[in-house]
């Protein structure tokens, strides 16, 4: 059994709206304390709620990104923002990053899997 993964704290949520620049993850505009929790790896792809698996997003574009998985640009995008911060990414973002193209929800159902040993 590995612990469970830690939920998101209002400090980490302050900490990710340091690391964004105060901005939506999606649109890039200002997002300030409307911001809501968006799911990188939606729950739909076993997505949980915790610090390296979410961004701060105005409540329409993370209604407009719905379940999908996270783009190649939005990933890259996550792990320049993460770099050297303690709420790093979480694993099966990682693995989505080198997933073979039309291998990615194989790949994350994998790394999701793993996690749960
Ligand atoms: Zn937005």
């Amino acid at each position: 059994m590995t612990a469970p993964a830690p939920a998101v704290t209002r400090e980490d949520a302050r900490l990710m709206d340091i690391l964004q620049g105060g901005r939506c993850f999606y649109c890039g505009e200002p997002v300030g304390a409307k911001a809501t929790f968006d799911h990188v790896i939606p729950a739909a792809y076993g997505g949980i709620n915790t610090p390296g698996n979410v961004v701060l997003a105005h409540r329409r574009c993370n209604r407009m990104k719905g379940d999908r998985l996270p783009t190649p640009e939005e990933i890259a995008r996550l792990m320049r923002q993460r770099r050297g911060s303690r709420l790093g990414l979480w694993p099966p973002i990682t693995a989505l990053a080198a997933a073979e193209p039309g291998q990615e929800w194989v790949t994350v159902a994998r790394a999701v899997a793993a996690l749960k040993g």
